[in-house]
C-alpha cells in the first residue's frame, strides 16, 4: 500500500514537473505582453510599410530568433528576404530544422498602418492586428528552442511584411518561394490572436486541411481553447494565408472576431488578453510539432 502510494506520488509529480518543463509552456503570456508592448508602442509608428520603424520590427523579430537557435531557410544566409521592392521592409523568415525535407509553416504579418495627418492620437498602434500574431512567433520560436527530440519536417516561422498593403510579402513568398511549395504539410497563419471573448479563437480553413484539422484538435486536447470553426469562410481571403491557398498549400487561418479597435488608432496594447495570444501560441505549436511527425 505505501509502495502504492509513493509511485502515485511519483507519477502525479512525475506529470506536473513535465508539463511545467514542457516547451509549449514557455510560451508565457507575459512575454507576449512585453513584445507587444514594444511593437506596438507609439515609438513604432505603427511599424507601416516602407518605413524605418516596420524595418526596426524586422530587426527585433530576427534578432530573438538567432536568439532562439533558429537559422536562415536551406539556401539563404540570412532571415531577411527582400520582396523585390528595394523601399519595402523584408519578409522575414527562419527555421527549426527537421530530420527530412519536407516543411511546416507558422506565418504572420508584423506591419501595420501609416499615421493619419490629424487627431489627438495619430498612431495606428496595430496590437492586436498583428504585433500579437507577431509576438506569438517570438515565443513559438523560444518554445522551439526547448525541444528534446528531433522531429521530422522543418518548421518554418514567416513574418510577413506589406500585409495591409495587399499581401504584399505573403503573394512575393508565395510565387518566389525558398522552399518547395508541395513540400510544404501545413501553414497556419495568425492575424489578430488577443482580443474579444477570453478563451475563443476562429478557425477557418479546416475542411480542406484534414490533416492540420487532426493536429488542431490533438493539440487543443493540452490547450482547451474554445475553436469556432469555418464561421467566416470569406477571412480565408483576406490574410497571408490566401497566396498559398491559391497555390493548394493546406492552409488554416487562426484570429479573433472583429471589434471595434480593428483598423483605429485605439487598437492599444492594454486592451489585449495576453493569455488568449499565449494559448493560440501554444495551439499552433503543438499542432506544428504534430504535423512535423509522420502521418500516424
Ligand atoms: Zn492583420
Amino acid at each position: 500500500m505505501r509502495n502504492c502510494c509513493i509511485v502515485a506520488l511519483c507519477i502525479v509529480f512525475y506529470g506536473c514537473s513535465s508539463s511545467q518543463n514542457s516547451p509549449e509552456s514557455s510560451i508565457t503570456a507575459n512575454q507576449i505582453l512585453q513584445d507587444v508592448s514594444w511593437l506596438a508602442s507609439d515609438e513604432m509608428q505603427g511599424r507601416h510599410y516602407r518605413s524605418i520603424e516596420a524595418r526596426k520590427a524586422a530587426k527585433y523579430i530576427a534578432d530573438k530568433w538567432k536568439l532562439a537557435g533558429l537559422t536562415p531557410l536551406p539556401t539563404k544566409t540570412s532571415m531577411y528576404l527582400p520582396t523585390g521592392d528595394s523601399r519595402d521592409s523584408p519578409n522575414v523568415a527562419a527555421m527549426y530544422k527537421g530530420t527530412g525535407d519536407t516543411f511546416v509553416l507558422i506565418t504572420a504579418h508584423y506591419d501595420h498602418l501609416k499615421p493619419r495627418r490629424s487627431g489627438k492620437d495619430k498612431i495606428y498602434n496595430g496590437a492586436d492586428d498583428n504585433a500579437s500574431g507577431t509576438a506569438a512567433l517570438l515565443a513559438i520560436a523560444h518554445a522551439l528552442s526547448k525541444l528534446q527530440t528531433p522531429i521530422q519536417s522543418s518548421i518554418v516561422l514567416v513574418a510577413f511584411t506589406g500585409e495591409e498593403a495587399g499581401l504584399v510579402g505573403s503573394k512575393y513568398f508565395a510565387n518566389n518561394s525558398p522552399i518547395p511549395l508541395a513540400k510544404i504539410r501545413g501553414l497556419m497563419n495568425l492575424d489578430m490572436i488577443s482580443r474579444g471573448e477570453p478563451n475563443t479563437i476562429f478557425l477557418e480553413g479546416a475542411p480542406d486541411a484534414p490533416r492540420i484539422n487532426m493536429a488542431i484538435v490533438r493539440a487543443n486536447k493540452q490547450v482547451s481553447l474554445n475553436i469556432i470553426r469555418n464561421a467566416h469562410t470569406d477571412w480565408l481571403h483576406r490574410s497571408d494565408q490566401a497566396p498559398f491557398l491559391e497555390k493548394n498549400v493546406p492552409c488554416i487561418f487562426l484570429s479573433v472576431e472583429d471589434h471595434e479597435d480593428y483598423h483605429q488608432v485605439t487598437d492599444h496594447t492594454d486592451k489585449i488578453i495576453p493569455e488568449l495570444a499565449a494559448k493560440t501560441a501554444r495551439l499552433a505549436f503543438l499542432a506544428a510539432i504534430d504535423l512535423a511527425h509522420p502521418v500516424p
